[in-house]
């Protein structure tokens, strides 16, 4: 770059080396060395990486262009069952909006545009490409890397620490945007009553809570591990959601394969996990033994397998769905 003259009226050295890139997701504008390249620099605002990409935002998406078929086959199987709608309003009765928040706002940090700003900004990115109200969040501490979001009237959504600790930014959009997939795919109610079901079968002490009579209800007329088993599958459509947002299938790949390796991600190879997915996606298909120890297991987990979860994201893309509701207008 050549020096300016001291007398010059050109404009200065900083106009002359850096230029302007608006963030794709966030719209924030932010300066950068002349010669950057896509991905060099990260956003004030959102801390995502910049990039002259464009980032869709929908206008007008409806669950239905997402949904993974297993989970609006398993919701359908769910609602067919007698009495469940009035068993699970009984049920979220015993804990309530308040009780929920209550224990949120006391034992949790509130995420605002003030309080961890960037978080904020990526809550605000995700709403604002699937379309849906920006809800309250919460970062809790806990050594599990996991989040989830309930409510009954109005959705919280919470992540975990270690969450935020062990995840990047992208990956982190990816988390937060698998959340507010499940406020646009109508899934709170019945995840809080999921959650619920778990937190009373899971603890000796739920038979002396009361509300007790009505999870034992609800475990007899079969609706919990209907719900259950649904709520394992309404995590694949989300997965799509997070990935409607991310618009990069690998972020969500790479997601995944710290959910299933932990602090030893560092150490795994990308592409095999991959293939490791793939492979399981095969037998899971073809053998009937594979998936029923598949869920066996899977029934013990809040969120499926990620091996899984990661096979399905590439038979999403593969399929070519993606790519169609991306050049939907
Ligand atoms: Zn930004
Ligand atoms: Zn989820």
């Amino acid at each position: 770059m050549p020096r300016k003259k001291p007398d010059s009226p050109e404009p200065s050295d900083s106009i002359t080396e850096t230029h302007s890139v608006t963030c794709r997701f966030c719209g924030q504008k932010n300066n950068v060395k002349a010669d950057y390249k896509n991905n060099d620099a990260n956003c004030g605002r959102c801390k995502l990486p910049l990039s002259n990409e464009p980032h869709k935002k929908f206008t007008g998406l409806h669950k239905n262009d997402y949904i993974h078929p297993a989970d609006a086959a398993a919701l359908k199987a769910l609602k067919a069952i007698p009495g469940v709608d009035s068993a699970l309003k009984k049920l979220l009765a015993w804990t309530g909006e308040s009780a929920i928040r209550v224990s949120f706002m006391a034992s949790a940090v509130k995420v605002t545009d003030k309080q961890c700003p960037d978080l904020h900004e990526k809550l605000k990115i995700a709403c604002k490409t699937l379309g849906v109200d920006v809800p309250d969040m919460f970062v809790q501490q806990n050594p599990q890397v996991n989040a989830f979001t309930g409510g009954v009237e109005k959705p919280i959504i919470v992540l975990h620490s270690a969450l935020v600790e062990r995840l990047n930014d992208e990956e982190t959009l990816a988390v937060i945007s698998h959340e507010v997939g499940h406020i646009h795919a109508e899934h709170v109610l019945y995840l809080t009553a999921a959650r619920l079901i778990e937190f009373a079968l899971n603890r000796s002490i739920a038979a002396l809570l009361p509300g007790a009579e009505i999870v034992k209800l609800i475990v007899s007329m079969g609706i919990a591990s209907a719900l259950l088993a649904w709520a394992r599958r309404a995590e694949l459509s989300c997965d799509r959601a997070a990935l409607l947002v991310t618009q990069d299938a690998h972020v969500i790949g790479r997601t995944m394969m710290k959910l299933a390796g932990g602090t030893f991600a560092s150490k795994i190879d990308y592409e095999l996990f991959l293939e490791q997915g793939r492979e399981f996606k095969k037998n899971y298909d073809a053998s009937r033994l594979d998936r029923f120890w598949a869920d066996v297991m899977n029934s013990g987990l809040s969120h499926p397998f990620p091996i899984w979860r990661v096979a399905e994201i590439l038979e999403w893309v593969e399929s070519g769905q993606y790519a169609d509701l991306m050049a939907k207008k």
